[in-house]
């Protein structure tokens, strides 16, 4: 380990503060450093591991994709891409899909369509984009101007123009904000998760809803950490009993293969023409093939024991020893911790468990089909790292 932590520091761009732990193996909800210690994974990958590590239905889709074909120029039609849309479309009612490989870019390709839409619909001045204070979207330059939060800004501007943002559960702020600068779309995560896994309140989201529809605005949804099973729903939109016009998402949805998609609805689906956007490794039929397993098997059943971990997560911290408040929903949860959260974080490591922050929270967002007695295992340690003194 000292030698490769010498070779990544002397070679690895200097933009990750990472932990003293180098994973060589695992399986599930299972991993192991190059000492042999096993650690329960809490953190998936940041959301990405949906079925855990090494996953066997995953990993057979993508091993016999592999064999196949590992890459198609999108000139060419391939099964897993067409496949993969057609699931992503049956389970949201959505109409056409753009295959992109990151949330960034997933959310790009969406800024793409609304600015176009408003365009055509309203005329060269409809362009803006209204996104929430407290928000994140991604760290290109356009899409770190969709973030909500300043100090994400500071170092590169100018950033993109056409964004400006409102106050999160202020249907007055958004709405009055969206028509002064004739926005083309507000952009929204159901659950603000890197700033602090915090829900959006139910009538907000359905009244932002009502607004966007009556005045032609699209209401485009961040689904990159959200998605996929994450919120005991298959998209937390489904959370708020609403239709957006475009849905982003990433992470999850390939189960650990770089995979992000732009889903567009009735209003949206014909927006990108031929030629108007493209991305060389977009749809990759390796990503896909284990996409395909990986959404074909979030089924009603499975996202009923997702709810279930969940409740089970939420009874165990709540009123907990050196737990202020929990937050989120489904396996995205955040915990305000009486001690700091990078502590907290820290003796889980050393216990045995991985963890993730957010802002001034731990944050849980662990595999959704990590075993029941995995998950106690790793809540009692968590519980015990935040109660010691
Ligand atoms: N949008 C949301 C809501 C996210 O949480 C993230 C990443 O954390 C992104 C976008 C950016 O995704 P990526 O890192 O895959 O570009």
């Amino acid at each position: 380990m000292s030698n490769l932590k010498t070779i990544d520091k002397e070679y690895v761009a200097n933009t990750y503060a990472r932990f003293p732990v180098e994973i060589v193996a695992g399986k599930g909800s299972l991993v192991y450093d190059d000492t042999g210690k096993e650690y329960i994974d809490m953190g998936s990958g940041i959301g990405v591991t949906s079925f855990g590590i090494a996953d066997d239905g995953w990993k057979d889709a993508v091993i016999e994709q592999l064999g196949k074909v590992q890459h198609m120029s999108n000139l060419y039609y391939t099964e897993p891409c067409a496949k993969l849309a057609e699931i992503l479309c049956k389970k949201t009612g959505m109409k056409k899909v753009f295959f992109a490989n990151s949330g960034a870019e997933a959310n790009e390709g969406a800024i793409k369509a609304a600015r176009k839409y408003g365009a055509e619909k309203k005329g060269p001045g409809c362009y803006t984009i209204v996104t929430l204070k407290n928000s994140f979207h991604g760290r290109t330059i356009t899409t770190l101007a969709a973030t909500g939060q300043e100090h994400y800004h500071e170092l590169f501007q100018p950033l993109t123009p056409g964004f400006v943002h409102a106050e999160a559960n202020n249907i007055q702020d958004v709405t009055e904000t969206a028509l002064r600068n004739n926005a083309a779309a507000v952009m929204i995560e159901c659950v603000q998760g890197e700033g602090g896994v915090i829900p959006l309140e139910k009538s907000f989201v359905q009244e932002l809803a009502a607004f966007c529809k009556a005045n032609d605005i699209l209401l485009v949804v961040d689904e990159v950490q959200t998605g996929n099973g994450r919120t005991g729903k298959l998209y937390a939109y489904m959370n708020y009993d609403i239709q957006p016009d475009i849905v982003s998402t990433a992470k999850g949805v390939g189960g650990g293969l770089p995979l992000g998609a732009v889903l567009f609805g009735e209003k949206t689906e014909y927006v990108l023409g031929y030629g108007e956007h493209a991305s060389t490794f977009g749809g990759n039929p390796i990503c896909c093939a284990g996409a395909v397993s990986i959404l074909s098997r979030i089924d009603d059943a499975f996202l009923q024991e997702v709810q279930e971990k969940s409740k089970f997560i939420f009874s165990a911290f709540e009123g907990a020893e050196g737990v202020e408040a929990v937050s989120g929903m489904g396996l995205m949860i955040g915990i305000k911790t009486v001690k700091p959260a990078g502590d907290v974080l820290k003796t889980c490591m050393e216990n045995g468990v991985l963890a993730l922050t957010a802002k001034d929270k731990l944050r849980l967002l662990p595999a959704l089909n990590i075993p029941m007695e995995t998950l106690q295992k790793a809540v009692a340690i968590i519980k015990q790292a935040c109660a010691e003194e």
